[in-house]
């Protein structure tokens, strides 16, 4: 793929994400540098991410380990400019065997939801002496299909995972019951911030709850307002999969 049309709408398309982030963000009394774009990358070619590191991006999510793996030795191979700065988030259902891999190539693991799997991120961050960013992923719908911890399991979740020392928690991330309607999924949005409050208020040492990865191509402006730093955009960049 090396679609000049393709590439072209990958640029514009970034960029007009940025302008409504931005404006979203100001319009409700936010700090649009306050929130990041995660460009949600899987199922597309390196050539698709490449196009979009020049064009700026920094945050690239991925969701499969094995398709991550290969994109990612391959995008160090070509190595653009400003590679250097890329931040690899990873956002797809993480088994406890690949954990190895997670922590080697991520900077970020964004779905954490069992202390089983924070403890073999745990055991593998500390082989490589990181310090594996975490965040603990809430199943805030309950829905039968999607992982997550359930919500009120959260913070003894948090807790639990608090005491393994190779781990930064830094907040929750959660992904709402599709809706065509926007509207429909703020509710889920604002109890995260709930479950987000109630776990602060704890005290934890370890644990930050500065983010809140929440918010996708259909509803990441409903997300910004109810408090999202962490926005992650697949098809409104990379067209559909
Ligand atoms: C695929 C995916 C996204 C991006 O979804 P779009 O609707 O394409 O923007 C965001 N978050 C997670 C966890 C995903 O799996």
């Amino acid at each position: 793929m090396k679609d000049i049309k393709v590439m072209a709408e990958i640029k514009e398309n970034l960029k007009s994400i940025r302008d409504q982030i931005e404006k979203t963000a100001l319009d409700c009394g936010r700090n649009p540098q306050d929130i990041t774009l995660i460009a949600v990358s899987k199922k597309k070619p390196v050539e698709a991410i490449v196009e979009a590191i020049q064009a700026g991006s920094i945050h690239f999510g991925e969701n499969y380990i094995q398709e991550a793996m290969g994109k990612i030795d391959g995008i160090k191979n070509i190595a653009p400019t400003g590679l250097d700065s890329v931040c690899w988030h990873f956002i797809g259902h993480l088994q406890s065997n690949k954990s190895k891999f997670a922590v080697k190539y991520f900077d970020y693991i964004h779905t954490v939801d069992s202390l089983k799997l924070a403890k073999e991120i745990n055991k593998q961050a500390k082989k490589i002496d990181k310090v594996q960013k975490i965040l603990l992923q809430i199943n805030i719908g309950m829905e039968d299909t999607k992982s997550g911890i359930i919500p009120e399991k959260t913070v003894e979740l948090a807790e639990e995972t608090a005491m393994l020392e190779n781990l930064s928690i830094e907040g929750l991330m959660g992904m709402p019951p599709f809706s065509s309607d926007p509207e429909d999924v703020r509710g889920y949005f604002k109890n995260m911030v709930e479950i987000k409050k109630e776990i602060e208020h704890k005290n934890y040492a370890k644990v930050s709850m500065y983010h809140l990865s929440m918010g996708m191509s259909s509803d990441y402006e409903v997300a910004i307002q109810e408090g999202s730093t962490m926005v992650r955009v697949g098809t409104s960049i990379f067209g559909r999969r």
